[in-house]
């Protein structure tokens, strides 16, 4: 463990003039008096084991803990240990994580299994170089299994911890920027230093549930937080500007045509999506983007005729555009779509992948769960199913019209 007296941090390059320190040691011993007290009793906290630790921490980004309980008991019992998961089809894969989006992280969760499997003999590696050469596993993750599943001294820096630091240590620049994500990774290696042995572990999980339970975004719970004697930004009635967001650019929105093509079987032609790219490897009716290069919907075309066009180009295939499903609205880290589906009637010609999706499948409806589809066309499979409250809403809308 490192000399206490050097961990004291005299809080210097900001906005305001600084005349206060925090001390390491001070937030180190009030965290892990508090986490006792607090500690939420999760699925993957009962098993603190490398694998268990490694899919958590990737299902956790950009999910909210009570979606992931469910997806990681049952991505535990479907894939027990780093094999079997290596071993897995990507459909099956892709299943095991449907819904809960942000599938290159499921893909490379495989492929890093992979390269266990190749390169460790199957055993997650406990150096920090090791981990950061496995895809999917960036300076974060890599803190959090060391810490959490080897005990040892390395920080994490999620979203809860950097709003957590700007606050304690008043950091008036934006995290984002390099400077300031330098300085807060400083400030977390510090306090994981200034930690008892093997304790590390406890330390980081202490800053992510206080970040998750108190210190929370907006107006954070100051009354109720072991580190309100020591925080700078509590301290100077500034904790609600705390972290500094700088302006972002507005989101994109896209126009998005999906056609749900029946045989005269009654079955639906799903493709899959290119394995590499967003929702890589995952099925989905046949859609393409009205502002889409070269194929984008033309000046005075319709969004039917543009569909109608753009699935002739991508499968080869001529159909008829009929009534409109529903609209989906979906947003994903950089954009918006709105996603319109349309009843098509097949006429003509054999689907083929040559332009864009990498397979086909005519499938009947009752089929349609045992592949994996992205949230917006789950949300498609609903309405056809008459399953769902926004089905039934969206089927309100549906207007007869003949093919
Ligand atoms: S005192 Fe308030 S602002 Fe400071 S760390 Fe605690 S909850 Fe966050």
């Amino acid at each position: 463990m490192a000399n206490p007296s050097v961990m004291s941090m005299p809080v210097s390059s900001h906005s305001q003039p600084q005349t206060t320190s925090v001390v390491a040691t001070e937030v180190v011993a009030s965290l892990l008096a508090w986490l006792p007290r607090v500690r939420r009793d999760l699925p993957w906290r009962r098993r603190r084991d490398p694998y268990a630790v490694w899919v958590s921490e990737i299902m956790l980004q950009q999910t909210q803990v009570a979606t992931v309980i469910p997806y990681f008991e049952r991505w535990l019992a479907r894939f027990p240990d780093i094999a079997s998961l290596a071993a897995a089809s990507q459909d099956t894969l892709l299943k095991a994580w449907e819904g809960l989006g942000y599938y290159a992280r499921a893909r490379n969760l495989q492929h890093a299994a992979q390269a266990v499997m190749a390169r460790h003999g199957g055993v997650l590696p406990s150096r920090r170089e090791a981990l950061l050469a496995l895809p999917g596993i960036g300076r974060y993750t890599a803190g959090a299994i060391l810490s959490l599943a080897f005990g040892q001294a390395e920080p994490v820096l999620d979203g809860n911890v950097r709003r957590v630091l700007c606050r304690v240590y008043d950091i008036a620049s934006d995290p984002a920027a390099p400077a300031t994500e330098r300085e807060l990774w400083s400030l977390a290696g510090n306090l994981v230093q200034a930690a008892p042995e093997g304790q590390a572990g406890d330390l980081n999980e202490a800053l992510m549930e206080l970040g998750a339970l108190v210190c929370v975004p907006g107006q954070p719970a100051c009354s109720a937080c072991p580190l309100a004697g020591v925080c700078l930004a509590q301290a100077r009635g500034v904790q609600a500007e705390r972290p500094v967001t700088a302006k972002r650019a507005p989101t994109p929105h896209y126009t998005v045509a999906a056609a749900l093509v029946l045989d005269d079987a009654g079955r639906y032609l799903i493709a899959r999506r290119p394995t590499h790219g967003l929702l890589g490897g995952l099925w989905e009716f046949p859609s393409t983007p009205a502002e889409a290069s070269g194929t984008g919907q033309r000046a005075q075309e319709s969004l039917p005729d543009f569909l109608v066009r753009a699935v002739d180009e991508r499968l080869g295939i001529q159909i008829a555009a009929g009534a409109r499903l529903g609209q989906i609205s979906h947003a994903y880290t950089h954009f918006r779509i709105t996603l319109h589906s349309y009843h098509c009637a097949w006429l003509g010609g054999q689907p083929g992948v040559a332009s864009y999706y990498a397979a086909v499948a005519w499938v009947a409806p009752a089929e349609l769960g045992a592949y994996p589809f992205p949230v917006t066309h789950l949300k498609i499979r609903k309405c056809l199913n008459r399953e769902a409250p926004l089905g039934r809403r969206l089927l309100r809308d549906f207007t007869e019209q003949a093919y």
